[in-house]
């Protein structure tokens, strides 16, 4: 399979070839055109290293409206390294839409300038639990109106202790949304969360 059978835009192809990325990886190939063709929940079972980000990174991309500036994606990440290196690479692959603001929230930094940043208009926010959590109990966060909402590592953001934050950043999103679950193993606790907040998910392995 080649990227261009995908039904990516032309805008999102050019990136990749800029990028040299020559053919999609098994979990793209997999995901990429369940993710395009419908408005459906999604559990991939995918190990780091296997190209995931772009899995969910590029559907998402070519699915946010760049013209609005409603946040309209959410990312939660496990780690600070882990949400900058997602940021870094939806950021690479955007870079031909116009518009478009990917932003990092995560411990650690000035949650003032993180909150600056969502407010010139951020489509895309990349959030670890805790920090998310905090921005949205401050209100320098608006995750209410989000199309989208991708739990990435979702084994090792409970291994981590995330459960409830996970829980408390999901009941201030809209019912509405598609929710996609990447994870490297399916424990007790990632299968309550699919089941609590997840509509019949399609799932992928690879
Ligand atoms: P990930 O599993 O998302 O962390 O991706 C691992 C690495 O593979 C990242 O550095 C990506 O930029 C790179 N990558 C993702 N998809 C492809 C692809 N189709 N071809 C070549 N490299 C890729």
């Amino acid at each position: 399979t080649k990227f261009e059978e995908l039904g990516l835009t032309p805008s999102l192809l050019n990136a990749i070839t800029d990028l040299g990325f020559e053919a999609p990886s098994e979990v793209q190939e997999k995901a990429i055109p369940i993710l395009l063709e419908s408005e459906t929940d999604l559990v991939a079972l995918a190990q780091t290293g296997t190209g995931k980000t772009a899995a969910f990174g590029f559907p998402l991309i070519q699915k946010i409206d760049s013209a609005s500036r409603t946040t309209q994606g959410l990312i939660l990440s496990p780690t600070r390294e882990l949400c900058l290196q997602i940021t870094n690479e939806l950021v690479a692959y955007s870079k031909y839409e116009k518009g478009l603001n990917v932003v990092a929230i995560y411990g650690g930094a000035s949650i003032t300038d993180q909150a600056r940043q969502v407010k010139r208009g951020a489509q895309i926010v990349v959030a670890t639990p805790g920090r998310m959590k905090d921005m949205i109990s401050r209100g320098l966060v608006d995750i209410s109106k989000i199309d989208y909402c991708v739990l990435d590592e979702a084994d090792e953001m409970l291994n981590m202790g995330f459960f409830e934050d996970i829980k408390d950043i999901l009941s201030n999103t809209p019912k509405e949304k598609s929710t996609w679950l990447f994870s490297a193993t399916m424990p007790r606790e990632v299968s309550v969360i699919a089941k609590k907040f997840m509509n019949s998910p399609q799932e992928i392995t690879v």
